[in-house]
C-alpha cells in the first residue's frame, strides 16, 4: 500500500520523484565545480521560464515573502509613491512590506470578495498618484483570482511606474511573458508551480527594475535581501565562477535544476495550455455537482487553483471526509469568508488522474456531509472535459 494522501493544496505542491531524489542526494560543497556549473544552469534556465532573455534572476534561501521584501527592500526608497493593485490577502501583505521600506502606498480595490479591480480604476490611480511602482499579484491565492498581467503592466508602463509582479501562486503554471509584457520584477517561490520543495525565493528583475536600484541615494534597509550583496553571487554562479555571500539552500538548489529542466523540457507554451486543461477539467466537475467559485467572473478564474464555496448544508467538517478519501484539500484563507469556501490546487506536475481523484474525494465528502446530488455527475464531467467532449 502507498500508505500517503494526494496532496492538492495550492503549496506545497506533490513534487515529482526526480525533484524528490536531488533533495535526498549527499550535500555538495557550496563552491564544487559540479554544484556551480548546476547553480549557473539554473539561473540560465529561469530566464527561459519567466520568459524574461534580458532578466536578472535572484536565488535566495527563503519563501515566497522574502522574494516580495527583496523587491521592496531594493526598490522603495523612504517617500517613495506605491500602487497595490489589491485583489486580496497577498495584495494586503505586499502594502505591508512595502510601507515597512517607507513607501506611501495607495491600494486599488476590487467591489467585492472574488473581484480585481478594474483596469479604468487602476489607471486613474496611475495617473493620480504617479507611483514609483505598482504590485500586481498575478493569482490571489486566498481566492483563486487571477489578474489580467499583461493589460495591467502595459498600463503601469505606460504611466511610468516599476512593474511588479507576485507570482508565487502562478509563474510557471499560469501564462506569464514578462519580458514581452513590460514586467519590471517578477518573484516566485519554490514550492508552487515552480516544482520545489518550500526554501528558495525566486526574482527575476529587468532592466529598469536593477537601473531604479542602482540610481538609489539611500542604502537598502536590508541587509538579507540586498542586491548589493546578492548579484555579484548569481554572475558569479552564472559564470561558473566560486562565491559566497550566505550559505545557499544547495540541495534545494539541485532541485531547482531538475525542475527547471522538466519545465523547458515540456516547454512553457504547453505548459500553460496543460494548466489551462487541469484547471478546466477541474472546474468543470465542481460545476456539475452544482458548486460555485469565489472570483465573480470567468476571465478571473486562475488556472492553478480554484477556490470553491461549500453548498447549502454543508460546512468546513467536509474537509475530513475529504482527506479520509485520500485527497488533501485546503480550507478557506480570506478572512471575509474563511469559513464558507475550500480551495485546491492545481499546478505543476499535476496529472488528470489527480483531476479526477480529486473530484471523486470531494464527492465522497459531499455525500457523507449530507449534500443531495446524483453521484459520479462531478467525475463525468471532469472526464469529459479531459477528453476534450463537450458536455450536454
Ligand atoms: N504571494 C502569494 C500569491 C502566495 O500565494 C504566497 C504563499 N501562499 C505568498 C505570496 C507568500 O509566500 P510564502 O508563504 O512562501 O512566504
Amino acid at each position: 500500500m502507498k500508505n500517503r494522501k494526494l496532496l492538492m493544496i495550492p503549496g506545497p505542491i506533490e513534487f515529482t520523484p526526480d525533484v524528490l531524489r536531488a533533495m535526498g542526494m549527499p550535500t555538495t560543497s557550496h563552491v564544487a565545480a559540479n554544484f556551480i556549473e548546476v547553480f549557473g544552469q539554473a539561473l540560465e534556465d529561469l530566464r527561459k521560464v519567466f520568459l524574461a532573455p534580458s532578466g536578472q534572476p535572484f536565488v535566495v534561501p527563503g519563501s515566497g515573502t522574502l522574494a516580495m521584501d527583496m523587491a521592496a527592500a531594493n526598490l522603495i526608497e523612504r517617500g517613495d509613491q506605491a500602487l497595490v493593485v489589491n485583489s486580496g490577502y497577498f495584495s494586503d501583505r505586499f502594502a505591508k512590506i512595502l510601507e515597512r521600506y517607507g513607501a506611501v502606498v495607495t491600494h486599488v480595490h476590487g467591489r467585492t470578495v472574488g473581484d480585481a479591480p478594474p483596469l479604468s480604476e487602476v489607471e486613474a490611480a496611475l495617473q493620480a498618484i504617479r507611483p514609483k511602482v505598482m504590485t500586481i499579484t498575478h493569482v490571489d491565492t486566498s481566492t483563486a483570482v487571477a489578474t489580467n498581467v499583461r493589460e495591467l503592466s502595459a498600463l503601469g508602463r505606460k504611466h511610468e511606474a516599476l512593474v511588479i509582479v507576485d507570482g508565487v501562486c502562478a509563474t510557471a503554471g499560469e501564462e506569464m511573458r514578462q519580458d514581452e509584457w513590460g514586467i519590471d520584477l517578477a518573484l516566485t517561490a519554490s514550492q508552487k508551480a515552480i516544482g520545489v520543495p518550500p526554501g528558495l525565493a525566486i526574482v527575476v528583475a529587468g532592466l529598469r527594475a536593477m537601473e531604479a536600484f542602482r540610481k538609489r541615494t539611500t542604502p537598502v534597509g536590508s541587509f538579507y535581501a540586498d542586491w548589493t550583496e546578492w548579484l555579484p553571487i548569481m554572475q558569479s554562479y552564472e559564470g561558473r565562477k566560486p562565491s559566497y555571500f550566505a550559505t545557499p539552500a544547495v540541495n534545494l538548489v539541485w532541485a531547482l535544476n531538475v525542475s527547471l529542466k522538466g519545465i523547458l523540457s515540456e516547454g512553457m507554451d504547453a505548459r500553460f495550455a496543460r494548466h489551462r486543461r487541469m484547471s478546466g477539467a477541474f472546474k468543470a466537475g465542481i460545476g456539475a455537482l452544482g458548486l460555485k467559485q469565489l472570483p465573480v467572473r470567468t476571465d478571473l478564474l486562475a488556472t492553478t487553483l480554484s477556490a470553491v464555496y461549500y453548498p447549502q448544508g454543508v460546512d468546513k467538517g467536509m474537509l475530513k471526509y475529504i482527506d479520509e478519501a485520500g485527497v488533501i484539500v485546503a480550507g478557506g484563507l480570506h478572512p471575509a469568508v474563511r469559513d464558507q469556501y475550500f480551495r485546491v490546487g492545481h499546478m505543476g506536475a499535476v496529472t488528470g488522474a489527480d483531476i479526477l481523484a480529486t473530484i471523486g474525494a470531494i464527492e465522497s465528502g459531499l455525500k457523507r456531509s449530507g449534500y443531495k446530488f446524483e453521484v459520479g455527475t462531478g467525475l463525468a464531467a471532469a472526464q469529459a472535459a479531459l477528453e476534450g467532449l463537450s458536455q450536454m
